[in-house]
């Protein structure tokens, strides 16, 4: 069972709409940690969506999502997961998962705009019925683009022992979701590399 935690908790936000949604769920403390969760309160959800507005493009109106909203997102996220994971392995993603984020981009028409004056920050027309209901259409879309975009090819799943999360490679050297994960990792070798040299003296240099 999850334990509660704030959004602003997860390791990595900010890294895309589609894999902040699955990162929601996330270990904290390491290899013998626990599984938390960021988005389990129609609050939490509502924190997240603001989270998101500067990613998915201003709807115009405050968040205020529902218990139903919150059942929405959660079930697009083990989708999601789901799609993510055989993407980052390369592999076929279950039929049932693909069709769930269709459903939920097909379930409301987002449309972008010139202004008024013919340039500058676009318009954002939506027939979804509430702000959760266009921002989980649009979540869903965010997914489309990147696993059909170039940016498919820097989809990782975060190699460290214990993480359940997903990352872009932005830069080469990026191996970790984080520099938490990249600094476990590297202590979790050094401890190693001393309890071999305990063990095989011989070895020590
Ligand atoms: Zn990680």
């Amino acid at each position: 069972m999850a334990i509660s935690v704030r959004v602003r908790d997860m390791p990595v936000l900010g890294e895309h709409p589609a894999l902040d949604l699955v990162n929601t769920v996330f270990v904290r403390g390491g290899l013998r940690g626990q599984l938390v969760d960021a988005l389990t309160t129609p609050a939490d959800l509502a924190d997240w969506i603001t989270e998101q507005a500067e990613a998915l493009g201003p709807l115009g109106s405050a968040p205020d999502p529902g218990p139903d909203a919150l059942t929405a997102f959660t079930g697009l996220r083990s989708s999601l997961r789901r799609v993510v994971a055989a993407a980052a392995a390369g592999t076929d993603a279950p039929p049932e998962n693909v069709a769930a984020v269709n459903t939920a981009v097909g379930a409301h028409r987002d449309t972008v705009e010139l202004p008024p004056v013919g340039y500058g920050p676009a318009q954002h027309r939506t027939d979804a019925p509430d702000l959760p209901s266009a921002v989980l259409a649009r979540v869903a879309r965010s997914a489309v683009d990147l696993l059909t975009g170039p940016d498919l090819e820097l989809l990782r799943a975060c190699p460290a022992p214990g993480c359940v999360l997903f990352y872009l490679r932005t830069h080469p050297r990026r191996g970790w979701c984080s520099p938490g994960c990249g600094n476990r990792v590297r202590v979790a070798r050094h401890s190693r590399r001393r309890g071999e040299t305990a063990t095989r003296p011989e070895d020590a240099r």
